[in-house]
């Protein structure tokens, strides 16, 4: 055993050295090629529901699954009969090492693997895992392929193509090339929807190719779905200032059962918006449920999926851009006056009923978001963002708002990469009156006490029976009314 230990070293500096010569012989462009891969993907059954994966890349001996996303644990255990394939022909032995992890005896090029996609059981995971039901499915290429070699190397590029059941399609932000083959750049920002009967509509809007893509009967016409989603990408492109080329997607599924629109889960990665929706209302109720959750969704098309910030800054891009959707909202008549100081009221009530509100920063909550409390970096960031809004507005007598953090955002974070925390920091304490805010507010812990806080604005806060409500004062002065039609009060 110990011989064994001391050899790993001398096997990796030689490793390292090969590498280093491999490079100096070939261009650079053979080193990234190296871990292209060539997958095939095979719906085999749909009750139970599998697929089986036969790819071809560079060698390796190792394959790594995720195991674990959005805080979904366990996802490793799906893949099955995992087979590896020598060029010479003799037969490689392969080993589980954990769950969703292979070993294999010798380095191959091929290999292959059942992966069961059983529909989850939970509604909120619909929109985060791979699955498939008898009518349609997502898969996600995040879950659905390994990383490579004993470094965990993201393949790239991946050309993959599929076999689905008869009368099944594909849809992604991805467009095949003529022989049916799509060429994935970043696998863990590209889904594909699939499934019975697919229905695509599309609309431009601005420089964006966005398209709708659904399937199964709503109450709704897929145009009118649309038409919001296009009013909300043109709200986003003019508060950013930053337009976004190419093809964007909304991959819309209905949750099975009888299941309202109080019920919907998403996730948005890369140019890809996934959304499970309660199907079990009228038109006009799921319409305007659509436009509440897009207005958020689809804002991260931008925000953070076209900047290229890194680090944990969850806060800024759920809190405060729940907010900024939310004020979205409010410009489209989505919702009124009332329902956005009702929704800010709930965010107070659902922040105060954690126990640890009041000593956790947002830093620290964004960097455990799964694990920690998982709301928390929704309630306080949009909390934080509702008041630097207000106090921006008022410093600045309605000359800037919370808005303006965007365009100044993709100015320097869409091509410069950074850490996200320390480039906002700049950005949110730079105007004049607002020097320390990013320390009070998002650095450190501390409580947020809306009643005190609100008032110089002209808000009222009154609690009764646990519940909050956000009024707005008889009597105010110039500036505070000014301030608050500025908003969208209409008094
Ligand atoms: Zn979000």
């Amino acid at each position: 055993m110990r011989l064994a230990e001391q050899r790993v070293p001398q096997i990796k500096q030689l490793r390292i050295l090969l590498a280093i010569f491999g490079f100096l012989i070939y261009p650079a462009t053979e080193e990234v090629h190296a871990q292209s891969l060539k997958v095939r993907v095979i719906v085999t059954s749909l009750s139970p529901a599998r697929v089986l994966v036969e790819s071809e890349g560079p060698l390796a001996d190792t394959w790594s699954f995720r195991n674990i996303y959005a805080g979904i644990p366990r996802l490793g255990y799906r893949v099955e009969g995992f087979k590896v394939a020598a060029a010479s022909g003799e037969t490689v032995s392969v080993r589980n090492l954990a769950p969703g992890e292979f070993r294999s005896s010798k380095e191959v090029s091929t290999f292959g693997y059942e992966i069961q996609l059983e529909e989850r059981s939970r509604l909120t995971e619909l929109s985060h895992v791979s699955w498939i039901n008898q009518e349609r499915g997502f898969l996600m290429l995040a879950d659905l392929l390994p990383r490579l070699g004993r470094e965990s190397l993201v393949p790239s590029p991946v050309t993959i193509e599929f076999k689905l059941p008869p009368g099944w399609t594909v849809a992604s932000a991805l467009l095949p090339d003529k022989n049916q083959q799509y060429t994935v750049a970043n696998i863990d920002s590209t889904v594909f929807y699939i499934g019975r009967e697919l229905r695509e509509t599309r609309v431009r809007v601005d420089s964006m190719d966005l398209a709708l893509v659904t399937s199964g009967d709503w109450a709704f016409a897929d145009r009118d779905a649309l038409k919001i989603a296009g009013k909300i990408v043109k709200e986003h492109s003019k508060l950013t200032r930053h337009r976004l080329y190419g093809r964007s997607v909304v991959l819309l599924a209905p949750f099975n059962g009888v299941v309202g629109p109080e019920r919907w889960t998403a996730d948005t990665r890369g140019a890809s918006v996934v959304l499970l929706l309660g199907r079990n209302a009228s038109a006009r109720a799921l319409l305007a449920k659509l436009g509440v959750v897009l207005a958020h969704e689809l804002f991260h098309l931008w925000v953070p999926n076209r900047l290229a910030l890194d680090g944990d800054y969850d806060w800024f891009f759920e809190g405060f851009t729940l907010y900024q959707a939310l004020l979205t909202c409010l410009r489209l008549n989505l919702i009124k006056f009332d329902d956005y100081l009702d929704t800010m009221a709930r965010v107070y009530d659902s922040y105060r009923s954690q126990p640890d509100h009041d000593r956790l920063s947002l830093i620290e909550a964004s960097e455990r978001r799964w694990t920690a409390t998982p709301s928390f970096v929704y309630d306080k960031g949009m909390l934080v963002a509702f008041i630097h809004d207000l106090m921006l507005r008022h410093l600045t007598r309605n000359g800037t708002s919370g808005a303006d953090i965007y365009p100044q955002l993709f100015r320097t974070g869409a091509t410069v990469p950074g850490n996200a925390n320390e480039v906002i920091m700049s950005i949110l304490n730079r105007p004049p009156g607002m020097n320390q805010f990013f320390e009070r507010y998002v650095q450190n812990p501390g409580d947020i006490a809306l009643d005190a806080t609100l008032a110089p604005y002209g808000f009222r806060v009154e609690t009764k029976d646990f519940r909050t409500r956000i009024l707005i004062n008889k009597e105010l002065t110039v500036e505070q009314g000014r301030l608050l039609r500025s908003l969208g009060y209409q008094g």
